[in-house]
């Protein structure tokens, strides 16, 4: 077993309103010391054009943050995008159909697509997001979110929910694995081997994002 430090909720130009493109989303993880990052762009798969071929030994999973009608879903490990706006158990259902892992994001954000702790005990995830960088009250979320994991008894796992560059890795995994694989990373965050690290994004940089989101919307 050995450790893969992680950022599992990365959002690039393929979202919208994210400034990072494919390549400098590589290049920023590879300089936060980071193993590898999730790709999860709202509702798009379309980054998978842009990830070179060569990326040496930096791990790219390609993910999808989806709108459900109850919240955000993401799911990483897919190679078809997942509909959105659809009922949470319907998009979960077409989740578990294309093989993808299945984590429910900032779920106690209710002002930023948090899904609550309700929807999470109705349909159990594989994983609980416990550290968001951008989650309004980091410290109480990601308690509450430590405690809804346990109770579930699935993985908890951190990511950034980066929009810039400079904010990948501010929270991240760090996943036990027996390869330097995907398949790897995903099996064992099932199996529930993962420690969460992390810290909420600067306020500077959070007032850059939102005004990103709020050109966009
Ligand atoms: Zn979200
Ligand atoms: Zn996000």
């Amino acid at each position: 077993m050995f450790p893969l430090k992680l950022d599992l909720h990365v959002h690039t130009t393929h979202s919208g309103d994210s400034l990072s493109s494919v390549v400098e989303t590589i290049e920023w993880g590879k300089k936060r010391g980071l193993d590898g990052i999730a790709i999860t762009d709202h509702n798009s798969i379309e980054a998978s054009k842009d990830i070179p071929q060569v990326i040496n030994d930096f791990i790219i999973i390609l993910g999808e943050e989806i709108d459900t009608q109850e919240g955000h879903l993401v799911v990483l490990g897919i190679d078809e995008k997942i509909p959105s706006n659809l009922p949470f158990s319907e998009t979960l259902q077409l989740a578990r159909e294309s093989s993808g892992l299945a984590i429910i994001p900032h779920p106690f954000d209710y002002l930023r697509g948090g899904v609550g702790p309700e929807i999470a005990r109705a349909f159990i995830p594989d994983a609980i997001e416990v550290a968001n960088s951008h989650s309004l009250l980091f410290g109480v979320t990601k308690s509450l979110g430590t405690q809804l994991a346990r109770e579930l008894n699935v993985a908890s796992v951190g990511g950034s929910d980066s929009h810039l560059p400079e904010t990948i890795g501010d929270s991240y995994t760090v996943v036990s694995c027996r390869k330097r694989s995907q398949d790897s990373i995903l099996e064992s965050i099932k199996e529930r081997r993962t420690q969460v690290f992390g810290r909420p994004t600067p306020l500077r940089h959070r007032l850059k994002t939102l005004s990103l989101a709020l050109k966009v919307f």
